[in-house]
This record gives C-alpha cells, structure tokens and sequence, in this order.
C-alpha cells in the first residue's frame, strides 16, 4: 500500500493520497487545499487518482476539490448528508472567508454499505455523525482516515451547523470504541495516532 500525507490550507487539514502499490490505482482524502502539491505528488509517484473522498463537506477538507477532479478525472464521494455542503459556501463554511467555495457535486455515495476498490485495497465507511451530519471514518486494513470526528487526544468542534455533542460521543462509543487498539489513526488534522493511546489519553473517549 501507498500512503502519502500532505498538510495543506491556512486550516492545516490533513490530505491523505492512498494508493495500491502494484497498480498504482489511488485516491485522494480531504483535498482541502493546495492543489499543486497534491498533484505534484500524485505525478511524482506515477498514481492514476481514481476517486476523491472527503470525511465531511468543509471547506477545508474540500477546497481542492475542483481542481484535482479537472486535472485527473477522478469522481467525488461524500456522504449523502453532506452532500449539501459541497455547493454551499454558508453550509461548507467558506462564506465566512474571502472567496465563497462550491465545489462540483458528488458522484457517488459513501455509505456504510459501500467497499470502495482501490486496485487490490478495498475501503469501508463508518457513519460518524457529530462533527457534522455526514462525518465519515474510511476504514483500510488496519487504518482508519478519521477525519474531524477523532484527533489526537482530542476531538473536532460541535458548534458549526450539523454539529451535535451528543451524536458524536454516540458515534465514538459505537463506531470507534469497537475497534481493536491496532488501528493507527490519521487524523483531519494534526498528529498520526493509534487507538491504543486514544482508549488511553483521549479525554473524549476516556469518559465514554
Ligand atoms: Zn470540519
Ligand atoms: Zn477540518
């Protein structure tokens, strides 16, 4: 498996490119920004970008959306209930910047019921409400891309629209608690963790 990490934006999210190693079939996580350094990896390493997927629709897991989708025809996948978000500079957050952002709308689904083939990796989604509404995790092997909804030792903010305290302890305790300690998690932001430590030293799943 390939796994690339670039922190991009003024917002630092971070955008994961996850390719088969062989085929050299990839995708693109949460493109929020800078597209020329995505792009310029996937050239570098020969990748042929079949799909982005983003955990959630703000802008800065999105922003590079458009760009990457014209330049390596790859489809876009979103969770149905932030499908909105991608086309609505108030929902996506960008309004309250310079330049209001609509990214192209989704392609596809990413639900609980897909398997994403990417070459001989096959992704599956867990439905995270809480960040936002359609806040996903995307599950490979024993990684887990988490998005907003789990950091290290931390957690993504409630208080933007869609977001509900409630339904994201809800969805931590359902949805992330059951997985083995194994899990190395990478994060929307910040620093790569793995569910050993966040059973561990995560405030948000320690009460749980
Ligand atoms: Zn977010
Ligand atoms: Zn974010």
């Amino acid at each position: 498996m390939l796994l690339f990490q670039a922190t991009v934006g003024p917002f630092e999210a971070n955008c994961y490119i996850v390719g088969d190693n062989d085929t050299r079939e990839a995708i693109v996580i949460d493109p929020g920004g800078d597209s020329a350094r995505i792009l310029d990896i996937i050239e570098q390493h020969k990748l042929s970008i079949s799909a982005i997927l983003n955990t959630h629709g703000h802008i800065d897991h999105i922003a590079a959306n458009l760009a990457i989708r014209r330049h390596t025809e790859a489809s876009i996948g979103i969770h149905p209930d932030d499908a909105p978000l991608l086309r609505d500079p108030l929902l996506n957050g960008s309004a309250m910047f310079e330049i209001p952002f609509k990214s192209h709308q989704p392609d596809f689904f990413l639900t609980e019921e897909t398997r994403h083939v990417v070459g001989r990796l096959t992704i599956r989604v867990l439905h995270t409400p809480g960040h936002t509404r359609g806040s996903i995790c995307l599950l490979m092997n024993d990684i887990i891309f988490t998005g907003d909804t789990l950091f290290k030792e931390s957690v993504g903010r409630c208080d933007l629209p869609g977001g509900d305290a409630q339904e994201l302890q809800h969805s931590l305790r359902t949805k992330i608690l059951p997985l083995s300690d194994t899990y190395v998690v990478y994060p929307g932001h910040g620093d790569t963790t793995n569910l050993k430590h966040e059973r561990r030293r995560n405030p948000f799943l320690c009460e749980l």
